[in-house]
């Protein structure tokens, strides 16, 4: 490989070309729930990547309602093979961008607009590293088989991605690497080697409605029953586990003359390991049964009925992701880029993926304010935006880290 100086000025004659590539996917609106969207976006990722040499596959979502999963593959001579991770969806709908006028601009170093480090940057990023790789170790480049796999509906954790990304990974996969945004804490870049697993609920309380004037005895208030539910649930919180439980929504009731004899709460609980989410989840479950609340005639109980709604697992500390982690840190030191790891509490498919090959997370541009679209004139709402300067830097630590990795022995 040539020196470092010539990768940084060689990456940063592509940034604008990248730079474009981001622009014209940020002018695609790919809300997970936008299927024709989403899978204009793969066309465009495609097309964008084809000169490197790369073959185009869709796969179908299992949920007919989303657009086909992505995978781009170059063969290379050897059996060594690296897997780069993405998504094209966003949480944007179409009518909230343009509500919020949330689109494209260029603003000092930073660049407004959906999907701009979440995860479209991501995807901008991969293209740079891949185009560095190309021109700086040809070698490598040739030698290795890159596969490029992009989730379409990662944001509403559709779990077949998981299944696409088990059937293409080859035998030798060295690292699967996910592009979504760097950590910052001070100067420090932080790549991501936990990510929280997620469990969502449902608690329904069933209770004995009643005429509230006439017959208050006789009801078994189920809306009294299901605020007792949740304090339960809320004190199942251990922050010492790194254990949470969040209470989302809160509904019950019909009428206000009636004792209710329905109320419903729905939450979701994250944990990092895998014992702190079974313990979670346990105690949660235990919680079905017969209520505290009873009606005064006859000791008629509430009866309350928890379920688990979806779950994504943890994705715990594991040698394999710290053995990667290891090398970007290194490669950190040696560049004099202060580099660090960092356990996150959202997901991504690192979470469906990190004991199938290792698996490292963070390898995107950095940028702040994900999912979020509104801006006030006082400027303390900021929509989600990536840094311009930070792309070079992360490519360079991105590329160099990434060959190191493919010359260490098998
Ligand atoms: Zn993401």
């Amino acid at each position: 490989m040539q020196s470092t100086s010539s990768l940084t000025d060689f990456l940063q004659s592509q940034l604008p070309a990248a730079l474009e590539i981001l622009r014209q996917m940020v002018g695609i609106n790919s809300f997970t729930g936008n299927r024709d969207g989403v899978n204009q976006l793969a066309r465009f990722t495609a097309e964008s990547f084809a000169p490197l040499g790369f073959t185009a596959e869709s796969v179908p979502s299992v949920n007919p309602n989303y657009g086909d999963h992505l995978v781009l593959t170059r063969r290379g001579r050897s059996s060594r093979s690296i897997a780069l991770v993405s998504h094209l969806d966003t949480v944007f709908p179409p009518e909230e961008e343009a509500r919020n006028n949330f689109r494209w601009q260029v603003e000092g170093d930073l660049i407004f607009g959906p999907g701009t480090h979440d995860i479209k940057g991501g995807t901008a990023m991969m293209w740079l590293v891949l185009q560095a790789l190309r021109v700086h170790a040809p070698n490598v480049f040739e030698d290795l088989t890159w596969k490029l796999i992009w989730n379409s509906s990662e944001e509403t954790l559709s779990h077949d991605f998981g299944d696409v990304c088990r059937m293409h990974f080859d035998q030798g996969t060295l690292a699967a690497l996910v592009f979504e945004s760097e950590g910052r804490l001070g100067d420090e870049k932080l790549m991501v080697v936990a990510r929280k697993g997620r469990g969502t609920w449902r608690a329904t309380v069933t209770g004995r409605g009643s005429h509230a004037g006439a017959k208050h005895r006789h009801g078994a208030n189920a809306a009294v029953q299901l605020a007792h539910t949740i304090q339960h649930i809320a004190a199942l919180t251990d922050y010492s586990r790194d254990l949470t439980f969040n209470v989302g929504t809160v509904s019950g009731g019909t009428v206000l003359n009636r004792v209710p004899h329905e109320a419903i709460a729905e939450g979701e609980f994250r944990a990092f390991t895998p014992e702190a989410y079974a313990l979670g989840k346990a105690a949660l479950l235990a919680l079905n049964g017969p209520g505290e609340v009873r009606s005064v005639a006859d000791r008629y109980a509430c009866e309350v009925k928890v379920e688990i709604l979806t779950e994504s697992r943890p994705w715990p500390r594991n040698a394999n992701t710290d053995r990667l982690a290891d090398v970007w840190c290194e490669v950190g030191r040696e560049l004099g880029i202060p580099v660090n790891v960092e356990q996150r509490g959202g997901l991504s498919d690192g979470n469906q993926i990190w004991d199938v090959v290792p698996t490292l997370d963070g390898l995107g541009p950095w940028g702040d304010n994900d999912h979020c679209s509104e801006r006030s004139a006082d400027g303390s709402k900021l929509p989600e935006f990536v840094e311009i300067s930070g792309f070079v830097p992360k490519a360079v630590l991105n590329t160099v880290a990434i060959l190191k990795l493919a010359a260490q022995p098998d």
